[in-house]
């Protein structure tokens, strides 16, 4: 069995990381979608709720499983017995930094390999923050995220025109 883990801050999880995942999934036989839990970067979402809306959007997924991580990205691998890493790659500006963890991944556990799969083309220029910044402006996100993390987007930014129309109708 081909276990890969795809890792990422998925803060949050938009229709580009949507893309990868289901493309990774027809390649290899389960997928352990990896949320980080990032001391460093101050993130929108809580690890949990990361966790729980990926998870709500995967669930028609057999081969997936979402769960979150901290510590060494090649320990977890080792734990859960993955032999892949699944990472994007939108731009040459992703390219610099994925070449980076992947050399020190190398590293660190030789036999783990690392597989870029490439954006498609309409999600070549989507990002966790730019889904973020139209959100703050109550911007439509509809084509940016799936729906359960458009709805968590609107109640993070604008609780209150969510509120209006609910009591309205
Ligand atoms: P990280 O903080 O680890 O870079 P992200 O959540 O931003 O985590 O992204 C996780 C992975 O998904 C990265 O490999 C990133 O390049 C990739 N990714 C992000 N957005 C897209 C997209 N729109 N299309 C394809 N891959 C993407």
């Amino acid at each position: 069995m081909r276990i890969a883990v795809y890792p990422g801050s998925f803060d949050p999880f938009t229709n580009g990381h949507l893309d990868i995942l289901e493309r990774a999934a027809r390649v290899f036989d389960r997928i352990i979608v990896a949320v980080l839990v990032h001391p460093s970067k101050s993130a929108l979402f809580t690890t949990n709720k990361r966790v729980k809306m990926i998870s709500e959007v995967t669930k028609g997924h057999k081969k997936v499983r979402v769960v979150h991580f901290n510590g060494l990205l090649v320990d977890f691998c080792r734990q859960v017995g993955a032999c892949v890493i699944i990472r994007g790659l939108r731009a040459v500006s992703d390219y610099e930094y994925e070449l980076q963890i992947f050399a020190v991944n190398k590293q660190l556990e030789p036999d783990l390999e690392t597989v870029l799969l490439l954006a498609s083309p309409q999600y070549s220029f989507l990002s966790s923050s730019i889904a973020k910044e139209v959100a703050r402006y109550d911007g439509d996100v509809s084509t940016l995220v799936p729906p359960v993390v458009a709805e968590e987007l609107r109640k993070a930014f604008n609780p209150r025109r969510g509120k209006k129309q609910e009591s309205a109708q």
